[in-house]
C-alpha cells in the first residue's frame, strides 16, 4: 500500500518535479514546506448550551506571486497535513492559469452534517475571528471549499467586516451575488474542468458527443459536472455517487432530478431508475471519462491498473497516488491533474476579487470566456510541457507551475 499522508504525497511529487527541472537543493527546501500555518482553538456555543472547542487551520504556503489563495474545508477528517497539501497545490493551482495569487488552505475539525444552522454560523464567524490577522484582501483570501457555501462566505465576510468596521467584500471569495460574488462561480470548478475535457477529447480523439461519463462525488463539483457535460457536449453520464454510495444507469442519468433528489434525501442513493453501485466500482467502470470529485486518495495502486476511462479529469483535489500516476501512464489514460483540472474555482475568485476592487461587476458570458482562456491556455502549456520532457501530465503542470513561482521569488531577490 502507498503512503497516503497528502502532504507527504505532494513534498513527493515536488521532490520529482525539482529533479526534472534540476532545482538547486536550497529552493527545493523553500518549496517543500509552508511559508507560515496558524493553528486555532475556535470555542462554540453549542445549541444545548454547551461550549464546543473546535480546531482550525489557515496555512499559507507561498505567496511570491500575489496574495495567498485557498479555500476552507469543514470535515470531521481534517487533518494539518491535508491541510498544507492542499495549500500547497493551491500554489501550483493559482501558478498553472496564471492568476497574480500565491497559495493557501483552511480546515476546521468538524461535521457540518451533524451541526445546526446556528452553530455552523458562530463556527464560521468564530473561525476567520481567530484567523482574522493573517487574512485579508491583499494577504490572503479564503473561499469555499468541502462541507463549506456561498452562505459561510457571507457570514465570515460580515464577521470580518465588523472587525475592520467598513464592508471588507474582497476578503474572501464564493460570496452570494448579493453580496460582491461573482456570475460564474457557482460551476466554475466543474465549468473550468469541462473546457480541460473538452480540450483533452479533442488530443486523444474522443468524440464527446454520446460519451459516457462516471463521476464520484456529488458536492459543488460533482453536481456541475453532471450537468455541463451533457449540457456542453452532449455526453452521457452513466453513474455518479456520494458518500454513502453511487447509482448507476446505461441509458444516462439526468444531473438535476438527481440534484433534487438528494437535496430531499440526503444521497443520491436509491435515486428511481437506477441501480446501485459501490464507490469501488464506479470508478472502475468501463467509461470515456472518469471525473474523481470528492476527497483524496481514491485511485491508488490497488485499482489504477483496473481504470478503463480514457480521460481522468481531477475535480478533486489529491485523488491520485504517485504510484497510481504511473500505472495510468503506462496503460495510456490521459490524465487532467488536480490543479489543473480544477483551477476553475480559484480563476473565477481571482474575478471576483478584481471585480470586488473595482466595485463593477461582469455579465456571466464574459465570465465564463474569460475562464475558458485561462483554462484552455492552462491545458496547452502542460501538455507542451509533458511532451517536450516526456514526462506524465501532472508532473508537467508540476513543471510549468513550479518555474513560474521560482520565477517570481528569485525576481523578487528571495533566492
Ligand atoms: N477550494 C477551491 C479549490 O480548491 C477554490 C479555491 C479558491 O477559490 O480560492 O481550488
Amino acid at each position: 500500500m502507498s503512503e497516503l499522508n497528502p502532504f507527504l504525497i505532494a513534498q513527493r511529487q515536488l521532490d520529482e518535479c525539482a529533479k526534472i527541472l534540476n532545482l538547486d537543493d536550497s529552493v527545493r527546501e523553500i518549496l517543500r514546506v509552508p511559508m507560515r500555518e496558524m493553528h486555532v482553538s475556535i470555542p462554540v456555543r453549542m445549541d444545548n448550551g454547551k461550549i464546543h472547542v473546535f480546531k482550525g487551520y489557515r496555512v499559507q504556503y507561498n505567496d511570491a506571486r500575489g496574495p495567498m489563495k485557498g479555500g476552507i474545508r469543514f470535515h470531521p477528517d481534517e487533518t494539518i497535513d491535508t491541510v498544507r497539501a492542499l495549500a500547497a497545490w493551491m500554489t501550483w493551482k493559482t501558478s498553472i492559469v496564471d492568476v497574480p495569487l500565491g497559495g493557501g488552505k483552511g480546515g476546521v475539525i468538524c461535521n457540518p452534517k451533524e451541526m445546526s444552522e446556528g452553530e455552523l454560523e458562530r463556527l464560521s464567524r468564530g473561525y476567520i475571528q481567530a484567523i482574522s490577522q493573517i487574512v485579508g484582501p491583499e494577504k490572503d483570501v479564503p473561499a469555499p471549499d468541502v462541507y463549506t457555501n456561498p452562505q459561510t462566505m457571507a457570514w465570515m465576510m460580515d464577521e470580518f467586516s465588523k472587525i475592520h468596521q467598513k464592508n471588507q467584500f474582497g476578503v474572501i471569495t464564493g460570496k452570494p451575488l448579493e453580496l460582491g460574488g461573482s456570475a460564474g462561480r457557482g460551476d466554475a470548478t466543474a465549468r473550468g474542468g469541462c473546457y480541460t475535457i473538452r480540450e483533452a477529447a479533442n488530443e486523444v480523439g474522443l468524440d464527446l458527443k454520446g460519451a459516457t461519463v462516471a463521476i464520484q462525488g456529488f458536492g459543488n463539483a460533482g453536481y456541475f459536472a453532471a450537468t455541463l457535460v451533457t449540457s456542453l457536449f452532449d455526453c452521457k453520464v452513466v453513474a455518479v455517487s456520494d458518500s454513502r454510495g453511487g447509482i448507476i444507469n446505461e441509458n444516462g442519468l439526468d444531473g438535476e432530478a438527481v440534484f433534487e433528489y438528494k437535496a430531499k434525501t440526503g444521497s443520491v442513493v436509491d435515486f428511481p431508475d437506477s441501480d446501485p453501485i459501490s464507490n469501488k466500482d464506479l470508478l472502475e467502470l468501463d467509461v470515456d471519462v472518469l471525473i474523481p470529485a470528492a476527497l483524496e486518495n481514491v485511485i491508488t495502486d490497488e485499482n489504477a491498473s483496473s481504470i478503463k476511462a480514457r480521460i481522468i479529469c481531477e475535480l478533486a483535489n489529491g485523488p491520485t497516488t504517485p504510484e497510481a500516476d504511473d500505472i495510468l501512464y503506462k496503460n495510456d489514460v490521459h490524465v487532467i491533474p488536480d490543479f489543473l483540472a480544477n483551477a476553475g474555482g480559484v480563476t473565477v475568485s481571482y474575478f471576483e476579487m478584481v471585480q470586488n476592487f473595482y466595485m463593477y461587476y461582469w455579465e456571466e458570458d464574459i465570465v465564463h470566456e474569460r475562464l475558458d482562456k485561462k483554462m484552455t491556455s492552462a491545458y496547452h502549456a502542460t501538455l507542451k510541457a509533458s511532451r517536450k520532457f516526456n514526462i506524465n501530465m501532472r508532473q508537467a503542470a508540476y513543471v510549468v507551475a513550479v518555474e513560474r513561482v521560482v520565477e517570481a521569488m528569485r525576481l523578487r531577490g528571495r533566492l
